[in-house]
């Protein structure tokens, strides 16, 4: 193995318990106190993993979140991060061969409570929220105005939030709102019993809300700049308990196209569908070929080098840096 292996798992169980294995990353325990977050090159497209990676993925998604977290808090002055280093564990340095592998691909992060909650922001009005749109005129149970096209830019942003679900099944939106009952219930779109007040509290969800506005508008307006649109993404945020008061911390992966939409500004045009910079090319070939949410599937190598473009490409003008290989 070597720095250009395509890594679609890991096993590290050698010298770290493992704590976590996502659809893309693992996660290990390094100390009581920190996580060791490692990116694959696995990818997903309509839930589910396909069995072939992508080259280079787990190294972009992992420097593009440690520049967020770089830039982040000087954007958006008083925000907490669980970003410690992308300094690899001894273990893991000490072995030219791991090293090679896991090196670039590995951030630590401090070990936080995370709250059940998946901080979803949109600019823009697609996908889910657009469909709903059509039908009700509303997103997440709120009244929208008139006309909205397709992809439009939304007059503010807003902050839809859903319940974190167990692995295998589906994300359900909450209420912002706090209360059962108010003009929101039972709109379409919404888990009517639930909001995110009676989840994590009043006092959190407010402030998760509030911080969630801000870094994506910050993160809006820095990627626009940069020739990229972020449409919408999905933050998790924990508490810090060792601050008085206890803190709330953005945690998790940042702004990447694995957690967020990214459209391309110059072939932005509203009233379509826009493609995503990263995974449109290989969505496309999964529909093409009849196999979109099949388990399991095999890329070819020009699939996997075009999808591995997009995200070069993501990559490049939002850190304005080509690419280590
Ligand atoms: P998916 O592939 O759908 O994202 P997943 O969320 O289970 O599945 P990952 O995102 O790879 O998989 O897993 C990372 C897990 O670590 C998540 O459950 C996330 O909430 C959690 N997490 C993120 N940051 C921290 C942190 N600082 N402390 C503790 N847990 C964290
Ligand atoms: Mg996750």
């Amino acid at each position: 193995m070597s720095a250009d292996t395509i890594l679609t798992s890991t096993d590290l169980t050698a010298f770290f318990p493992r704590l976590a294995s996502g659809k893309v990353r693992d996660v290990y325990t390094l100390s009581p106190s920190t996580l060791l977050f490692i990116a694959t090159d696995r990818i997903s497209a309509y839930d589910v993993v396909l069995s072939t990676g992508i080259p280079g993925k787990g190294r972009l998604l992992t420097q593009m979140s440690a520049h967020w977290f770089a830039v982040l808090p000087s954007l958006v002055p008083g925000l907490r991060t669980h970003f410690v280093s992308m300094a690899l564990p001894s273990a893991l340095e000490e072995n030219t061969e791991l090293a090679d592998v896991y090196r670039g691909r590995s951030m630590q992060v401090r070990r936080l409570k995370v709250f059940p909650i998946e901080s979803i922001v949109r600019g823009y009005i697609t996908g889910s929220a657009w469909a709903e749109y059509r039908r009700s005129g509303t997103v997440h149970g709120g009244r929208m105005r008139e006309g909205l096209r397709e992809s439009e830019m939304l007059e503010e942003p807003i902050w839809t939030p859903s319940t974190k679900a167990e692995a295998g099944s589906k994300d359900e939106n909450i209420s912002p709102e706090k209360g059962k009952g108010n003009a929101l219930a039972g709109t379409e779109g919404l888990a009517d019993s639930t909001t995110a007040a009676e989840l994590i509290g009043q006092n959190y969800a407010s402030q998760i809300r509030d911080l969630s506005l801000r870094i994506y508008s910050a993160a809006r307006d820095y990627a626009l700049e940069r020739g990229i649109i972020i449409a919408d993404t999905k933050f998790e945020f924990a508490l810090d308990e060792s601050t008085s008061p206890p803190s709330v911390v953005l945690v998790d992966e940042v702004l990447t196209p694995d957690s967020s939409r990214f459209w391309d500004k110059e072939k932005y045009e509203v009233g379509r569908p826009q493609e995503s910079l990263d995974k449109q090319y290989l969505r496309d070939w999964l529909t093409k070929n009849k196999l979109k949410g099949v388990d399991g599937v095999e890329m070819p190598r020009e699939v996997a080098e075009r999808t591995a473009r997009g995200y070069r490409e993501a990559y490049e003008r939002l850190t304005g840096e080509l690419q280590q290989r």
